[in-house]
């Protein structure tokens, strides 16, 4: 199949891309680069320009006769959409709904769209189902289901196949070490522990202590960015017109802020110096999928099941690129 893969330069993008081209397909990317490297774009096209630029997207879709489309591009961090919400509604709600557009006028109906548990907000049950109310907490889980509703009336008024993948924490790096996780500055968890295993910085904070958890810190599902690519190319098969799939992508086991840094302790054997800071704005305690319904519509399941696995494939992404993609020169 011929698929434009938007925000394919970016971390779960990349990935994406790489199974992708595995899996015998054409693909085309389409990035800014804004969070995106040119260095992480393997075996695909790569077109650099803006979402919100609908001409331009409507015209690469014709031009390289795009037949489905996966979108990754967004803003995603809840404490900066708390500041600055401008940000999220025009990158997260409004590009998209240009590339909608783009895809309207140009007779393109199948999209894989990047959804997330923060649509939930705060569950009221863990682990979480679809059937769990939508209450975000912040702008950015608030933009996703925005964007998922629209999903919902592009599908019944103009025939869109859409999937919504809600994805849960999204972590690791391919196993063959070639593409990982880079983030500047970086905010996610195993990443910036890992950073400290590297001596790039003296110690992690943990966020909060006083959590209604076994250990008092936050508790997330871990989902291997592998595994979430090969949910995207189930769902891809799945796609149906002007019907909508939503499912949650975790692996239903939950690992508390303390478990993750000890797992890091045990793969990079680094002793991982932690100080403890006070609660981050916008984090529910547990977050934590129930993925049956994956696993009945789309055949799905982690296979990355054991957080040290997943931290095996990011630490040797890590320690082999300590700078990230700027081992390879500039974007
Ligand atoms: N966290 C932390 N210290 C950090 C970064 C994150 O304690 O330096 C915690 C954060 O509060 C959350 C968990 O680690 O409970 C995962 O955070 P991350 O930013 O990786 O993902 P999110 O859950 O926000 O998508």
């Amino acid at each position: 199949m011929n698929i434009l893969v938007v925000g394919g330069a970016g971390y779960i993008g990349s990935h994406m891309v790489k199974l992708l081209g595995a899996a015998g397909h054409r693909v085309v990317v389409f990035d800014n680069l804004s969070e995106g490297h040119r260095g992480a774009v393997t075996g695909a096209e790569l077109v650099v320009g803006d979402l919100q630029d609908e001409s331009l997207v409507a015209q690469v879709l014709e031009s390289r006769s795009i037949e489905a489309v996966i979108h990754f591009a967004a803003s995603a961090l809840v404490g900066e959409s708390v500041t600055n919400p401008a940000k999220y509604y025009g990158n997260n709600v409004v590009a998209t709904y240009r590339l909608l557009e783009a895809m309207r006028s140009t007779g393109v109906s199948k999209l894989v769209f990047s959804s997330t548990c923060a649509t939930y907000g705060q569950p009221d049950l863990v682990p979480i189902r679809e059937t769990e109310k939508q209450a975000p907490v912040n702008p950015y889980g608030f933009t996703k289901l925005v964007i998922e509703r629209m999903l919902d009336d592009y599908a019944a008024a103009y025939g869109l196949g859409f999937a919504a993948l809600r994805y849960f924490n999204a972590s690791g790096a391919a196993e063959d070490g070639t593409i990982g996780e880079d983030h500047v500055p970086e905010s996610h968890l195993i990443p910036i522990v890992l950073q400290v295993a590297l001596g790039q910085r003296d110690a992690v904070s943990v966020f909060g202590t006083d959590y209604p958890t076994p250990d008092g810190t936050c508790i997330r599902d871990y989902i291997h960015v592998d595994d979430l690519g090969a949910a995207h190319l189930a769902a891809l098969e799945r796609l149906t017109p002007a019907a909508g799939l939503k499912v949650n992508l975790g692996t239903g086991t939950g690992y508390s802020v303390l478990e993750v840094i000890e797992t890091c302790r045990r793969v990079t054997g680094h002793p991982i110096p932690v100080t403890f800071g006070p609660r981050r704005a916008g984090d529910p305690a547990e977050l934590v999928a129930d993925p049956s319904l994956a696993r009945q519509v789309l055949g799905w399941q982690a296979r990355y099941r054991d957080l040290e696995s997943i931290v095996r494939s990011a630490w040797r992404w890590h320690s082999a690129h300590p700078r990230g993609y700027d081992d390879r020169g500039p974007k």
